[in-house]
């Protein structure tokens, strides 16, 4: 075992300590009942966004049974929402996704943490959202990061990989970047053999064809464009620039490339990295919900966007809405888009992330019932939920008319349990009390927090 990975062990129990206030409320709401009834329930189809007459639904051990007919909507509900690309790194983390309405995410750089808190959740023994976690990532002898990956270079290692993932139980097989051709083919199919997906960045020495045909879905628009913030930070946008010019002058192709492709583009993360403060809105607030090994990561990215002029973050911000664009063209050519944030990364706060991207993917032009698709039952498809049941519900007093509405739910059901607003409120005054932040600094269901002399305004997406 390397140092690391002797390090990644012994934080085992790290997304949930024991004795931190995080950890003792999501325990303590594991005592409640899993069997109860939700009255009056209209359930929106996610396909058109309208709710079917109200139900009297009943959740037995989690499950939800069908009870009836009832007089009057008292509730709307969607599946929960899942986050499909999260670097969850602590026990605020998982409040965040919780109290924004996301009770499933992929963990897409698994360590023995996120295999603990899977371990709780199905135990039961705290009230979490339901994890799906890649192993960790798989790269190739040129790695840029070769500290950090496992470095495949040939069979024995293919090897390894596949039996280390078996091993901890790990859902899926994240490569990147620099793996090579010859042993993505062969871990490609090495995990067919065992039936565990491979995920992750389209390694850019794999031409794209293969790595679609080998790959359960595809991260960042990575493959599309290529990974630039690996170049210089010089080179990067004019890189992003140049890709942009040559996959938009022939989109028919690429679109066909990806048709039936689980594709996750996480602008909000592309967005966060532009400086552009419109959407991103770093700020001091912003920056303490960074858990500590985080923070200079967090640090440099907002001195970063302090020395970038607003033209140039409107320039690069341009850039991402062509991504999204793209997107849209991706989607309207057959692939299967993914909400998913990259949460953990500067500036993309679990939780209130997840309804950024939703934001970003409306304003690409992407309609309600294909966003809200992505956000729920297709994610479940791509991270294979056989047993959606448990997955969660998530409940509005209202029904959300646009995806605006669904960043402030009035109750989430997470396995059977229920939170009801005033649990959430409580959830989140402790999240932003783990930061050092009171309720006022960043109201539940605000995308951002509330910085002085910024009107709050909501974020602008497409209508329909
Ligand atoms: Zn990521």
């Amino acid at each position: 075992m390397t140092a690391l990975e002797d390090a990644l062990w012994s934080y085992r129990t790290g997304l949930l300590p024991a004795g931190h206030p995080l950890t003792d409320a999501l325990e303590e709401l594991a005592g409640r009942p899993r069997g109860h009834v939700l009255p009056a329930v209209g359930l929106v189809d996610v396909r058109t966004g309208r709710a079917a007459p109200p139900r009297d639904l009943e959740v037995a051990d989690g499950r939800i049974l069908d009870r009836g007919p009832a007089p009057a909507c008292a509730w709307y509900a969607l599946p929960g929402l899942v986050d499909a690309h999260v670097h969850m790194s602590s026990a605020a983390d998982l409040v965040g996704l919780l109290v924004y309405g996301v009770t499933a995410y992929r963990q897409m750089w698994g360590e023995p943490a996120h295999r603990y808190a899977a371990g709780v959740y199905r135990a039961r023994h705290a009230v979490l959202p339901r994890p799906w976690v890649a192993g960790g990532v798989v790269d190739g002898p040129r790695s840029r990061v070769p500290a950090a990956v496992t470095v495949v270079d040939g069979p024995r290692a293919v090897r390894h990989v596949v039996n280390e993932a078996l091993a901890f139980g790990f859902d899926g097989i994240k490569v990147y970047d620099d793996l090579a051709e010859r042993e993505f083919t062969a871990l490609v199919q090495a995990a067919e053999r065992v039936g565990l997906p491979v995920v992750g960045h389209a390694p850019e020495r794999v031409p794209l064809t293969a790595a679609l045909r080998g790959m359960w879905s595809t991260e960042h628009l990575y493959g599309v464009v290529p990974n630039v913030f690996r170049l210089p930070p010089a080179a990067r946008w004019s890189a992003l620039a140049g890709a942009l010019d040559r996959r938009e002058a022939q989109p028919g192709p690429l679109a066909e490339l990806f048709a039936g492709r689980w594709v996750c583009p996480t602008l909000t993360a592309w967005r966060a990295r532009t400086g552009e403060r419109r959407y991103t809105r770093p700020s001091g607030a912003a920056l303490r919900m960074a858990a500590g090994g985080r923070r200079r990561s967090w640090g440099a990215a907002a001195r970063e966007a302090l020395g970038t002029t607003e033209a140039v973050a409107a320039e690069r911000g341009r850039l991402v809405d062509r991504l999204g664009h793209l997107t849209r063209l991706l989607a309207e050519g057959g692939a299967r888009p993914l909400v998913g944030t990259d949460c953990g990364n500067p500036f993309v706060v679990a939780g209130p992330s997840f309804h950024k991207e939703l934001a970003e993917l409306s304003r690409a032009g992407l309609g309600l019932a294909t966003v809200l698709t992505a956000a729920t039952t297709g994610a479940q498809q791509a991270l294979r939920l056989d047993d959606p049941g448990p997955a969660g519900l998530v409940l509005y007093r209202r029904l959300p008319a646009a995806v605006g509405d669904l960043a402030r739910p009035d109750a989430v059901l997470v396995d059977g349990v229920l939170l009801d607003g005033a649990d959430l409120d409580r959830l989140w005054a402790l999240r932003l009390a783990d930061a050092g932040l009171d309720a006022a600094d960043w109201p539940r269901g605000e995308l951002d927090a509330v910085v002085a002399g910024v009107p709050r305004e909501r974020e602008v997406t497409s209508a329909g």
